[in-house]
């Protein structure tokens, strides 16, 4: 029976993990915190539970791909919760976009019934896109969204209400790719759900999966070294000493981390080790978790709200001031989080410095952060000021802390639809037995992390 040990137990180690022990491997899963879930954490204050990176998974539609792996595992029995509608405000106005491809354009056709071919087109394409066999989307990928959206969508206004679901993707001209856009914007039109039991519930039950078909979960155990020899991958060393066998090992770590774990002496490909390592991270996040006086009205709140200011851009906005948030509120209790996108550059100088002794200047900092996050979301929410109790807040350092995430990165590596081949990663790696998964090799989120999951054992299948 073939060794696999698995580096890192997000969402995707876990996934790859289960995958294989299904398939009758001998699997070690090795999580250096102390707790299983990298980015599915919850964490509790005042007796509320916060999610930290699951707040809302779109595209998890009945008979897609995904749905069909998730059916694999037994995620689909999971208490997922639809939710109706996506509230869109941009500056003054205010837009209630349905679930559902056909409300959805039903919907954008009444606001905007100038631009009713066009919104046939761009959703006819996001469709095709979003059922394109992975192997074939490299057009996709090459090109470039923001070229397509202007060239299809004509009316500014409706181009932002196109782009404001999109502030955890990288809203960058030049950069990003359609294939990225159009996934993550189809799987959020058609179908957006959150699961009741949050985060927690999806890792309890890949944890309890992984057991169930004998593989094993190691956490505290942080890998610091991968061990190749004569060409391929032999084992892991771990912080205290300790080293594991394996006949293959496969990392869920970022990918440049991993890079990192290798000697320099290995036989990995120097070329490869390059390109990896210097792969730039996409931005961190800052959030906000408020508790509240009591729950907010419920009415349609179960749905993301994102707020845009008025008169700032969503594409390539460099303004250092919170422009664009995404608000989650938690149904059963009284509590929201608030989201917003932030640079490493504004948190680096405090990179060196532990947790709890960053000093008054990045206090200040996270305040007036958190500040301008609420000031932002009172154009959605106008009764929240008064319904405040306590606010926490967490920035890039908070994740690199916690996850050991590049640069406080909250979604793993940029793609670039000018250099695909150098930015989109593969699962396998020049050096032998040694396999990547994670957000940083399709996309980033839940259902973008599983199809990396189900990427990197179709790729094991084949070269074993
Ligand atoms: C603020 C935020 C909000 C988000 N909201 C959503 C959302 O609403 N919907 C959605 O679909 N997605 C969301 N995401 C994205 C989603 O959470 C991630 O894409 C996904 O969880 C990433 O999973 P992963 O397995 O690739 O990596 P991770 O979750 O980062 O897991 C990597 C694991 O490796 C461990 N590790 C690191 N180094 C080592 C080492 N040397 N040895 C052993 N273990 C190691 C880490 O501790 C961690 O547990 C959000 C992300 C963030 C940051």
């Amino acid at each position: 029976m073939q060794h696999v040990i698995v580096i890192g137990s997000g969402i995707g180690g876990l996934e790859v993990g289960c995958l294989l022990a299904q398939q009758g491997y001998a699997v070690t899963v090795l999580e250096q915190n102390i707790r299983p879930g990298g980015c599915l954490q919850s964490f509790v204050r005042n007796g509320l539970h916060f999610e930290t990176g699951c707040h809302f998974v779109g595209g998890l539609k009945r008979w897609t791909p995904i749905w069909k792996l998730f059916r694999q595992l037994g995620l689909n029995h999971l208490s997922w919760k639809s939710v109706k509608e996506h509230e869109i405000y941009i500056g003054d106005n205010c837009y209630h976009l349905p679930c559902g491809a056909r409300q959805a354009q039903a919907y954008l056709t009444k606001c905007f019934p100038h631009q009713k071919e066009a919104i046939k087109t761009y959703m006819q394409t996001l469709r095709t896109i979003a059922h394109c066999p992975l192997d074939q989307t490299t057009p996709y990928w090459q090109q470039n969204a923001w070229e397509w959206l202007s060239q299809t969508i004509t009316d500014e206004r409706l181009r932002d209400v196109l782009s404001a679901m999109s502030i955890i993707i990288d809203m960058d001209r030049q950069r990003l790719p359609l294939f990225e856009y159009a996934e993550v914007m189809y799987g959020f039109i058609t179908s957006t759900k959150r699961v009741q039991g949050g985060g927690e519930e999806i890792i309890t039950h890949l944890c309890q999966r992984l057991k169930r078909y004998n593989g094993e979960l190691r956490c505290g155990c942080e890998v610091s070294r991968i061990i190749d020899a004569n060409g391929r991958v032999t084992g892991v060393e771990l912080t205290n000493g300790e080293r594991i066998e394996a006949d293959i090992v496969i990392s869920d770590i970022q990918p440049a981390a991993t890079m990192r774990l290798l000697d320099d002496n290995s036989s990995m490909r120097p070329v490869y080790k390059r390109r990896i390592t210097n792969l730039p991270s996409m931005p961190g996040c800052f959030t906000v978790n408020i508790q509240l006086r009591e729950p907010l009205r419920t009415d349609r709140r179960q749905g993301p709200i994102y707020v845009h200011r008025a008169g700032t851009t969503i594409w390539n906005d460099t303004d250092k001031r919170v422009n664009h948030i995404l608000i989650y509120t938690y149904p059963n209790q009284s509590a929201i989080d608030i989201l917003t996108p932030m640079d490493w550059q504004e948190v680096e100088a405090w990179c060196e410095h532990p947790m709890g002794q960053r000093g008054d200047e990045y206090d200040q900092l996270k305040k007036k952060k958190a500040k301008q996050c609420i000031d932002l979301a009172l154009t959605a929410i106008p009764e929240l000021q008064e319904q405040i109790v306590q606010t926490w807040s967490s920035t890039p350092l908070t994740w690199q802390h916690y996850l050991r995430s590049e640069k406080g990165s909250a979604y793993g590596t940029y793609k670039d639809c000018r250099s695909i081949a150098t930015t989109l990663i593969t699962p396998r790696t020049p050096l032998e037995g040694l396999y990547l998964t994670g957000q940083s090799l399709v996309l980033h989120g839940i259902v973008g992390t599983t199809m990396s999951a189900g990427f990197t054992i179709n790729q094991l299948a084949i070269s074993n």
